[in-house]
């Protein structure tokens, strides 16, 4: 239940009429032009945030490459331990920022609380990580030689993120991030620019309670130009890039012309793959969140199905059936199942895809369209709508940020369905909805699915963060939150020990003086 309104919670979060865009910690500025952040739920103006300049972000790099050099020397569970008050921090204010989600961004008030949940589960990850940040040991061909490998810091980690996890994505880099012994510097999106300030303010208390130097979580704001000053910054060892394709191509390129590492999570053209042995009523309600959950404008939304010739007309009226009770409106309001897109310039991307399905000889099975009226206000709100397609259509080989699903019609067995599935250029999620083992193990095999994440019985969208999240091909191959992504945000060394009085060398090589 929601006990309090929007202007409860910017006070409970700090966010003013006009905030400063760069901060360091207690000490915030901004110089740059004034962004300003209107709400998709109502069109209404939210607050403003001056943005980063050029001479702003080099006080950044300064502030944030001397805490480096601090924070580096803290043992890393006392590192996790500060990670742990982060996480007990949002645990106090999980509502407030749960509902600053849902406004800005305009998912709902469910899933803002469930983007909070996640980062509050990524601190709880990183306070263990923060005792298992292990190298192994190796035996030297050597007599009296010791060899392991260890793992330092990095240095300063920069975040680029994109508007649909407005949160989440900057806390699974820096929970990590941090524990690691790096300090970090995001920019998020410019559609959402008070989530970020949000999460600094909350971040400071932590830091300033404890004593530790300014520039450990570092926040710029503005558009591409101030998310070019830290791809083009040589002292940013690591760039965490997520959002577009067309993005990633770019920072890739800008990362890689100075050789530091980039680590980048892009689109997806997630699909679930329907075969004659599926629940249909599990495949129903999988593919309808997976395509209309945050209006489709999650990187693993479900953009295609894959049905087999079988089954075909069964799937394609349930999801009819199924499409006729979603309600559309405030996301606030817990009893609607779609909120709007996060732009008008989203809107139109989402009527372009429908017409250019149709011209391309697609047939509208659900029609959507854009809404207006009373509570569509802000002109973001669309249907979500269900095509018939073919995978070769250029609109489906696409990903369009939006509640616009394909149905497309496989025969024959589950390798046709998987060929379809792996001919796209994305790779990010991908399910099967199967009880036939031989057909489950066949998707997971090295024949199978060629994504970064492959389901069995479960859709497409919503990941936990104990595993490793991304995807491959033009999803850019990162790895981010669980399992050992950990390894990315530091440096590995391999040391060897002599601990007798002579000298032997590797290779049995003599060099005789
Ligand atoms: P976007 O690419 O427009 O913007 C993402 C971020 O990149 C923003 O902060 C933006 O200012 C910045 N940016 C843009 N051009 C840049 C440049 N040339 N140099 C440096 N920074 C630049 O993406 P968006 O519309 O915010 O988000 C939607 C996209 O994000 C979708 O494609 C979605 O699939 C993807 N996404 C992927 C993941 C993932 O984990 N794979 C997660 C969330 C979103």
């Amino acid at each position: 239940a929601i006990d309090f309104g929007i202007d409860k919670a910017l006070d409970i979060l700090g966010v003013k009429p006009i905030n400063n865009g760069t901060s360091t910690g207690t000490n915030s500025f901004g110089s740059g032009d004034l962004i300003s952040s209107y709400s998709p739920v109502d069109g209404k103006l939210i607050a403003e945030v001056k943005a980063t300049n050029l001479e702003d972000f080099e006080k950044v790099l300064i502030t944030a490459s001397s805490a480096f050099k601090t924070w580096r020397l803290m043992p890393a569970p006392q590192r996790g331990e500060i990670v742990r008050q982060f996480g007990d921090k949002l645990r106090d204010k999980k509502e407030a920022l749960g509902k600053l989600v849902s406004y800005e961004m305009g998912k709902s008030y469910q899933e803002g609380l469930g983007e909070v949940q996640e980062m509050i589960d990524i601190c709880d990850f990183a306070v263990g990580l923060s005792r298992q940040l292990h190298g192994l040991t190796m035996h030297s061909e050597r007599p009296g030689h010791r060899m392991y490998e260890q793992y330092h810091p990095l240095g300063i980690v920069g975040i680029i993120s994109a508007f649909n996890f407005p949160v989440a994505v900057w806390s699974w880099n820096t929970a990590l991030a941090w524990v690691c012994g790096d300090v970090t510097i995001w920019k998020p999106s410019e559609k959402t620019p008070l989530c970020g300030i949000a999460c600094q303010n909350i971040a400071t208390e932590v830091f300033k309670a404890n004593n530790l130097p300014e520039g450990i979580s570092c926040l710029v704001n503005g558009d591409y130009k101030v998310g070019e000053f830290i791809s083009k910054s040589s002292q940013i060892p690591l760039v965490s890039a997520t959002g577009s394709t067309r993005m990633g191509k770019i920072v890739a390129q800008d990362v890689a012309a100075r050789l530091g590492k980039s680590l980048l999570e892009l689109g997806g053209n997630n699909a679930i793959i329907v075969t004659p042995d599926a629940d249909i009523k599990m495949t129903v309600i999988g593919a309808v969140f997976g395509a209309v959950g945050t209006a489709g404008q999650r990187c693993t939304s479900t953009r295609r199905l894959i049905i087999h010739e079988s089954i075909y007309d069964k799937v394609k009226n349930a999801l009819v059936e199924a499409y006729k009770q979603l309600r559309i409106g405030n996301p606030l309001n817990e009893s609607n199942h779609v909120g709007p897109l996060i732009d008008k310039e989203a809107v139109t991307m989402y009527t372009n895809a429908l017409n250019k399905v149709v011209a391309e000889g697609g047939h509208l099975v659900v029609e959507g369209g854009v809404l207006h009226g009373e509570g569509y206000e802000s002109g973001c709100y669309v249907k979500p709508a269900i095509a018939e397609a073919k995978p070769d259509y250029k609109i489906v080989q696409h990903e369009t940020f939006a509640p616009v699903l394909y149905l497309l019609k496989y025969s024959g067995d589950v390798q046709n369905a998987i060929q379809i599935q792996n001919n796209v250029v994305q790779g990010l999620s991908s399910a099967i909805m199967t009880n036939n083992l031989r057909e489950a193990e066949h998707f997971l095999s090295v024949a199978g699915s060629d994504c970064g994440i492959a389901n069995v019985n479960i859709g497409t969208s919503g990941a936990e963060i104990g595993g490793a999240f991304g995807g491959e091909k033009e999803t850019g191959g990162g790895r981010e939150s669980g399992s050992d992504a950990w390894k990315v945000y530091m440096r590995r060394q391999t040391n060897t020990i002599n601990y007798t009085a002579n000298l032997p060398l590797a290779q049995g090589i003599k060099f005789h003086l």
